[in-house]
């Protein structure tokens, strides 16, 4: 089974072709990324219009790229999967639409993806993970624990409550003037800093569930720079790398002690091989990495923790998720609509622990 994945809701205008094997593993054949972070790089943030129009003009050459690379043509694709949301709506439809086009022409089914499935299921993409497993997703736009009980059922038990770990950390490189990525360079600072010279929150820690909060967090390392401009007028390199290590550990921290509560209440679920994976580009991150892991041993679970590029935004993971819907039998007909908001979680926590 050979799936052609299109993936357009944010930033990045990607192709993949994947291919499930009859041993159920699975093989990427291409996966094309274009990234426009220099168009948007002017104005702080995605635009969503500029977005839009170079999605629109890369698509079909990302396609062309990503079948040329596998060696295959439209008609030896079995279907066409596309990232019908959530996102930015502009560039959702120029994917739809796209994938629509190809289905039509081609005469392929076509399969309509939730982007958040595609990082929750990719896992099972790169180590054939079996359900249900926990994944941590922890991006630039998401943080969200859940349970993915089957391709398409995931139990959401908490996620942030206000900013995403990644948006903090972008926040915080700001403020304090370490360069962007934020991630990475405050990764860098951290290696050569004191994390206990600054003392950061652990936001709600202290609240039952696993609920989380960043913001607070950013606003703590706001007044500890304003301290040091007002001490000595300005931050020594030191002082950047004490901060980003105060407050990479602080992230970690939260994490580390929600995802627990997470893998307490997943336990209750009964897994027979029981498992955790990270997803999203917070999971590059070193120290959260190794944090997570440790306790995921502690607690005897299997810690998976795909590649970075296929933690970041992908079409592999869309393609991949293709091929598992597809295998439902759930397949889309070219009344598909793009979805700016669709949240990924099916079941309410509250039925955890009833067995349902
Ligand atoms: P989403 O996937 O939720 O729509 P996105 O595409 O912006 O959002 P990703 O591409 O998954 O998110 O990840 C980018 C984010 O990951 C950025 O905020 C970046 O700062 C963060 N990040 C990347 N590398 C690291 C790192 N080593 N440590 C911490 N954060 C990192
Ligand atoms: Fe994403």
């Amino acid at each position: 089974l050979t799936v052609l994945g299109l993936e357009s809701s944010c930033d990045d205008t990607a192709a993949a072709v994947v291919r499930r094997t009859a041993d159920g593993a699975a093989d990427i054949l291409s996966s094309v990324v274009f990234g426009q972070a220099d168009l948007h790089a002017d104005f702080g943030g995605v635009v969503p219009e500029i977005a839009a129009r170079a999605h629109a003009s890369k698509l079909d050459v990302a396609v062309k790229q990503a079948l040329t690379e596998a060696d295959l043509t439209l008609n030896a694709i079995d279907a066409i999967a596309v990232t019908a949301g959530p996102g930015l709506i502009g560039g959702v439809m120029s994917g739809v639409m796209c994938a629509k086009g190809l289905a039509a022409g081609a005469s392929k089914p076509l399969i309509g993806v939730n982007h958040l499935a595609g990082h929750a299921l990719t896992p099972r993409l790169t180590d054939q993970l079996n359900f249900p497993y926990l994944v941590l997703l922890v991006s630039g736009g998401h943080c969200q624990l859940l349970i993915a009980r089957s391709a398409t059922e995931f139990m959401r038990l908490g996620g942030t409550i206000d900013d995403a770990p990644g948006e903090a950390f972008d926040k915080v490189a700001k403020l304090i003037g370490v360069s962007q990525p934020g991630g990475p360079n405050i990764e860098r600072a951290a290696k050569t800093g004191d994390a206990t010279r600054f003392q950061l929150p652990r936001p709600l820690l202290d609240r039952p569930g696993c609920d989380m909060s960043f913001s607070g967090l950013k606003t703590a390392a706001l007044r500890a720079r304003d301290a040091l401009i007002a001490a000595q007028g300005g931050l020594q390199p030191q002082d950047q790398c004490d901060l980003s290590a105060a407050f990479q550990s602080a992230v970690a921290d939260v994490l580390v002690e929600k995802t627990d509560r997470a893998i307490t209440a997943y336990l209750d679920v009964g897994p027979r091989s029981p498992a955790i994976a990270v997803a999203g580009g917070v999971a590059a991150n070193m120290q959260i990495r190794h944090a997570l892991e440790n306790r995921a041993t502690d607690r005897g679970l299997r810690f998976v923790a795909p590649p970075l590029a296929l933690c970041t935004d992908n079409a592999a993971m869309i393609a991949w998720a293709g091929i598992e819907r597809y295998q439902l039998g759930l397949v889309d007909d070219l009344t598909l609509a793009a979805r700016p908001r669709w949240p990924l979680d099916t079941k309410s926590a509250a039925l955890l622990g009833s067995g349902k």
